[in-house]
């Protein structure tokens, strides 16, 4: 008896036959036909198996399967000839090219052929180098695709570049032009095009994400999909193009929001218009650091708790964290706190979290120096405000207007606040008296009920007693 087929090898063979895009739920009968199931919700088992592992296979964009043989044929990329390449005549198999190289396709099975369609040899090669780290020198071993008479008749030097053109990506096959580092510099407008559709069709991706945050191996292949032209002269590798980007920044496998867009970038990002500056501190007018934000904070745990106080625009952030403390009764100087500004990216989507500043009472930081009329907010804008990392006190800012100062009023000031509901001294209550408790100590309460004291009782009663502000 034949050993029954197993899932993956079931879409293997469904995605190798395929020659067009096919709607999910075709690819799915197709893979089930292969491979019967007799679990509850087949269809169900097979796109939990899609959705991990199979994203260098295979692309799902509008409920249809495109293989990935099919979105890069004739696909071109640009590999850049090192020194030791050119010396040895050889092509290293990096980073780059293996995301055009299907995984199970090894180094032993790439064919390339030459730009007339003639089949070129090809010698694998192992190449060591040793690099020194903390733990001593290691040895890495790399594989480089050693082609020499290829090299020597097109007289390949260091810096030209070897265009790589995808003949069969499930077979490994390529076809290779070369294109001197001249004749590349004078293409550098086409490649400037193909870089921003690039960097467009990522941040598109960024978008539409739902953590904010892109896998680049990940992306890779859907980017290339949402090309005008894919099979179009090619431009730099994708983490050059991210990171040359004003939108984003990545470090080679994550790919991220470059800093919380300003209010004027967002607009201009909805609009579709390309955004061309990372974001530099704006400089505040002597008129905007006048004007006055009035911002309600509330408790995120307890929203019952919440004052609304206005400052000035001049004000820095460490300003504005010296009237929180102010108004929420904290330490002015213990514990940390921070600014976190947070950009809503649409429904169902999490927002972009971007920190502003880390307040350190004990020492003074640069990240203070940022002003609030700097960060560009309108009402409507969303700040988290930390204060002890500790206890992780969290509240939510929310900026309710900007306007002009009024006359005769000093800034900055408490506005409104919740209505209290007071607690009542039980010291003054066993006397017969109601007073308004603004102590609640710690100690009497033995971590049960809170036990709440007045002014004059905190100093009688409890003055080696462990007490704590009530806010109200
Ligand atoms: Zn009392
Ligand atoms: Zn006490």
């Amino acid at each position: 008896m034949n050993k029954p087929m197993s899932y993956d090898d079931a879409i293997e063979a469904v995605l190798a036959r395929m020659e067009g895009p096919v709607p999910y739920d075709e690819f799915i009968a197709r893979v089930l036909e292969l491979r019967p199931s007799q679990a509850k919700n087949p269809t169900q088992t097979i796109k939990s198996k899609v959705r991990f592992g199979w994203h260098d296979r295979m692309l799902v964009v509008d409920n249809e399967v495109i293989p990935t043989h099919m979105v890069l044929a004739g696909v071109r990329f640009a590999l850049r000839v090192s020194p030791k390449e050119a010396e040895a005549g050889a092509l290293l198999c990096s980073m780059q090219f293996r995301e055009y190289m299907k995984g199970v396709v090894s180094p032993e099975d790439v064919r390339f052929e030459d730009a007339e369609g003639k089949p070129l040899s090809v010698e694998l090669l192992a190449w060591t180098h040793s690099e020194k780290t903390i733990f001593g020198v290691d040895t890495f071993t790399e594989t480089a695709l050693g082609l020499s008479d290829w090299f020597r008749a097109n007289r390949i030097q260091p810096d030209d570049f070897v265009l790589v053109t995808v003949i069969d990506w499930n077979r490994g096959h390529y076809r290779l032009d070369h294109e001197t580092a001249r004749r590349r510099r004078k293409r550098r407008s086409e490649i400037m095009d193909r870089n921003q559709a690039l960097a467009d069709a990522i941040f598109q991706l960024l978008e539409a994400s739902h953590e904010g945050r892109l896998f680049g191996y990940e992306v890779f292949l859907p980017a290339v999909a949402l090309l005008p032209d894919p099979q179009g002269y090619p431009g730099d590798p994708w983490n050059v193009v991210v990171q040359a980007d004003p939108r984003m920044v990545t470090d080679g496998i994550w790919i991220n929001y470059s800093a919380a867009p300003s209010s004027l970038q967002r607009v201009l990002i909805q609009r579709g218009d390309i955004v061309t500056r990372k974001r530099t501190p704006k400089r505040v007018s002597r008129h905007e650091a006048q004007r006055v934000y009035r911002f309600r904070v509330s408790l995120e745990h307890n929203k019952s708790f919440w004052r609304e106080i206005e400052i000035p625009g001049g004000y820095t952030l460490s300003q504005f964290d010296d009237t929180l403390r102010d108004v929420f009764l904290y330490e002015a100087d213990d514990h940390l706190s921070s600014f976190t500004q947070r950009v809503s990216r649409g429904r169902g989507k999490l927002p972009l979290m971007v920190e502003l500043a880390v307040i350190n009472p004990f020492d003074e930081g640069e990240a203070e120096d940022t002003q609030v009329a700097a960060l560009e907010l309108v009402p409507g804008d969303r700040l988290v405000y930390v204060y002890d990392f500790g206890d992780w006190i969290e509240h939510r800012i929310e900026l309710k207007q900007i306007a002009e100062p009024e006359a005769e009023v000093e800034y900055p000031r408490l506005v409104a606040q919740n209505r209290p509901r007071y607690k009542y001294c039980k010291a003054c209550a066993a006397e017969g008296r109601k007073v308004v408790a603004t102590y609640g100590c710690e100690t009497c309460s033995e971590g049960r009920h809170p036990v709440y004291i007045c002014d004059d009782h905190a100093m009688e009663l409890h003055e080696d007693h462990w007490t704590y502000d009530i806010l109200y």
